[in-house]
């Protein structure tokens, strides 16, 4: 592979081109195995950014594309319409909490946040409200890199401070406290609580990720959190948002995370999973209420329709993936991943650098004191055998479900002699 060229001429996610850091040539991929070109299968702890949930190379995945490209890889969504999509649709209405009937395919997670914030917005507007406009997240959160997303991401230790100027400017509540599995105090959503209260004109909604913040830091929180956000939403008046596109799909523990917490937001973005790590395709579903509201405003219709829109590749792969997982012992296999992650990393507890350790579901976390280095890590870790991809502090593991015992010790193993040494 020319990876002189790619050094200088190709973007990698949040990259330089100046001083790139290290990419790894991979020929193929297969089961758990990452296979670089002239290495050894890495064992995989991403899951490809939370969506290979099967691993890679999967049968009936591409058994499901062949099947689709033979007939259309494409047709335009605006004024036709297919079975790949209807099945799909059908789908998450049936699996999402419940309430959320109305489907809007979006091409990547960050445009369903951009349909999730359009749709609360135009829906305010169509009940003569249009200055509840604003949006309440929370800190520590993450919904994306497009403009409408980067503005709801933490002000502080999200990406993007660079470019606050040209941002919407919205309200941002404390990160919740409250560790998942607890009551959560008075105290701990007072803020939150507040600035509702102060703010319920201007506010249009809140948007979270629910239970896991993901790129903003892994944080698990309180479901009792949830339910809170929850109530505090219908009595105030104010749309919630929960952004499942990390979460989705099993990865905490249940279906969606909202299932913690018994609760259903109005809207709800997918992603990553949705496609079991195959194609680019993400969701934004609504409730009844908030699709009549929007067809009952000025507009008439719901401003928004991408080029790729329900690209029937994308969906027929999407279908074969729920399928899959549907059909497997997903939740007992999470829950053992989950067992299996707190038992094998919990060694790090005491070691000197590590702040924290924890996990739930399929997802374990490293939290250091001081920020690593992270080239020099995944070193390590790739010599160990094992494919993670460390950021700041964090050090985390979320593999595919599919993963065997063994291979997950491998895993957990590098992970607790590399970070051992480093603190
Ligand atoms: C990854 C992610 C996004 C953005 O999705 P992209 O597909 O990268 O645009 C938004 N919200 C959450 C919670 C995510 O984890």
């Amino acid at each position: 592979m020319d990876l002189e060229f790619d050094r200088k001429h190709i973007w990698h996610p949040y990259s330089s081109l100046i001083n790139p850091p290290p990419v790894y040539p991979v020929a193929r991929a297969e089961g758990v195995r990452i296979f670089l070109e002239d290495g050894p299968g890495l064992i995989d702890g991403m899951s490809s950014w939370w969506s290979a949930l099967h691993g890679y190379n999967v049968p009936e995945l591409n058994q499901a594309m062949r099947e689709q490209m033979d007939k259309m890889s494409h047709v335009m969504f605006g004024g036709l319409t297919h079975e790949p999509a209807i099945e799909l649709c059908k789908k998450l209405v049936e699996i999402t909490p419940p309430g959320l009937n109305r489907v809007f395919l979006a091409d990547s997670g960050s445009v369903s946040v951009e349909v999730a914030i359009k749709m609360a917005l135009q829906f305010w507007h169509s009940q003569g409200k249009p200055g509840k406009s604003k949006l309440l997240a929370l800190r520590n959160g993450y919904h994306g890199d497009t403009f409408g997303a980067m503005a709801t991401c933490d002000p502080v230790t999200g990406m993007h401070h660079l470019f606050a100027g040209q941002l919407s400017q919205h309200l941002f509540a404390p990160a919740p406290q409250t560790p998942f599995g607890e009551t959560c105090p008075d105290e701990d959503i007072r803020e939150l609580e507040q600035l509702i209260a102060q703010n319920s004109e201007q506010l249009a909604a809140v948007i979270l990720e629910p239970i896991v913040q993901g790129a903003g830091g892994m944080r698990f929180y309180s479901a009792d959190y949830l339910r809170r956000v929850r109530a505090l939403c219908d009595e105030y008046d104010l749309l919630l948002i929960a952004d499942e596109i990390a979460t989705g799909f099993g990865r905490s523990g249940k279906m969606f995370a909202c299932d913690h917490a018994a609760i259903s937001p109005d809207i709800l973005t997918l992603g990553k999973a949705l496609t079991g790590g195959t194609m680019t395709l993400a969701a934004a579903l609504c409730s009844d209420r908030i699709a009549e509201g929007i067809c009952n405003g000025e507009a008439g219709v719901f401003m928004h329709g991408p080029t790729f829109m329900g690209n029937p590749l994308a969906c027929s792969v999407a279908n074969a993936s729920i399928q899959l997982l549907l059909s497997s012992p997903w939740q007992e296999r999470v829950a053992a991943i989950e067992q299996q992650l707190t038992e094998q990393l919990a060694p790090l507890k005491t070691a000197p650098g590590v702040a924290d350790v924890r996990a739930l579901g399929a997802i374990g976390v490293v939290e250091m004191r001081e920020p690593i280095n992270t080239v020099k890590v995944q070193e390590a870790l790739i010599e160990r055998g094992v494919w993670l991809r460390p950021f700041g502090k964090l050090v985390y593991a979320m593999p595919p479900y599919v993963i065997s015992k063994e291979d997950l010790s491998q895993l957990t193993s590098a992970m607790v002699n590399v970070l051992g040494e480093v603190s």
